[in-house]
């Protein structure tokens, strides 16, 4: 079975969790309750840091969290800007700046 969640919904289930298993500190915590714990931990840390580049489509991996990159890297930025200036090139022409 597939599961798709928001990364809301993973946020919350992952804080239930960690609830859960904070509970079962003292004995020792249920197997499949730590196994879903790093699934979710695990899924959520995919999401949030691979992106799909718009340019090329390759998968890559965000270096930082927080400020978001949308490209994989300087060259797709320089091709993403110079496609955007060509497409306002023709529509507005060639005295567009
Ligand atoms: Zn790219």
């Amino acid at each position: 079975m597939r599961l798709e969640l928001t990364l809301q919904e993973t946020a919350h289930l992952r804080h239930c969790l960690t609830e859960a298993l904070a509970r079962h500190e003292r004995g020792h915590a249920d197997e499949e309750l730590k196994n879903l714990f790093n699934k979710i931990v695990e899924a959520e840390a995919r999401s949030t840091r691979q992106r799909t580049c718009p340019v090329c489509q390759q998968l890559f991996t965000q270096e930082t969290v927080g400020r978001t990159g949308r490209y994989c890297g300087a060259a797709c930025k320089q091709k993403a800007y110079r496609q955007r200036r060509d497409k306002a090139m023709r529509r507005y022409g060639p005295h567009f700046s």
